[in-house]
């Protein structure tokens, strides 16, 4: 796994704002606190946006809102998938951060 701690590219900052955005696709608009420069823009695949401590409910209306979602799929087992795989990932990235910048981690 090759992972990488985002930095504002004009003033070299980590400290960064995550901007949400729901359009015809859901987008993350990050952005420097610092200097207030734009940084970079995510698209969230559909279907792919996991928010840790929200319930399914919430998942419910992210996919209902996501039209790009056509599955029939119990949607249930879909956020228990989601959830799941999401905190593996999150743990993954974690421990390839730990071991690219050990006690270094910006
Ligand atoms: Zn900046």
């Amino acid at each position: 796994m090759d992972v990488y701690i985002q930095k504002c590219q004009n003033c070299g900052s980590r400290n960064l704002r995550n901007i949400l955005s729901r359009e015809s696709a859901q987008h993350v608009y990050v952005q420097c606190r610092d200097c207030e420069h734009f940084v970079a823009r995510y698209v969230v695949a559909s279907g792919g946006y996991f928010h840790e401590g929200r319930d399914y409910e919430s998942f419910l209306r992210t996919v209902t809102l996501d039209s790009g979602f056509t599955s029939g799929r119990d949607l249930k087992a879909v956020f228990d998938e989601v959830a799941e795989s999401s905190r593996k990932g999150f743990g993954k990235a974690l421990q390839a951060a730990n071991d690219k910048y050990g006690d270094e981690l910006p």
